[in-house]
C-alpha cells in the first residue's frame, strides 16, 4: 500500500531541490519513455516490468506536478476527472 503522506512529503522536496521548471522537464522526459516502451509492447520489444518501471516513472512526476501546480488546482482536477470517469463506467456496470 502506498503511503501517500510520504509520497507527497517526497515529491514536494523534490521540486524544492530542483525546481519547477527541470521537474516539469523531467515530467516530459518520463512521459516519452512510457510511450516508447508502450509503443515496443506489441512487438515484443518491451515487457509489462518496462511499462511498470515507466509508468511509476510518470506516477511520481504527475504527483510532483501537484507541488508545481499547487495541491488545489492539482486536486481539483482530480476529483473532476475520476468523476467524470466513473460516470463514463455507469454504462457498463451490471444492475
Ligand atoms: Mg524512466
Amino acid at each position: 500500500m502506498i503511503d501517500i503522506k510520504e509520497l507527497e512529503r517526497i515529491c514536494s522536496e523534490a521540486v524544492t531541490v530542483h525546481g519547477p521548471e527541470k521537474q516539469m522537464n523531467k515530467m516530459q522526459e518520463e512521459m516519452n519513455e512510457l510511450g516508447l516502451e508502450i509503443a515496443r509492447f506489441p512487438q515484443g520489444r518491451s515487457s509489462l516490468n518496462q511499462i511498470a518501471e515507466e509508468s511509476v516513472d510518470c506516477f511520481i512526476m504527475a504527483y510532483q506536478m501537484r507541488s508545481v501546480v499547487g495541491p488545489e488546482l492539482f486536486d481539483k482536477w482530480l476529483a473532476f476527472k475520476m468523476d467524470r470517469c466513473d460516470k463514463r463506467l455507469e454504462k457498463y456496470r451490471v444492475k
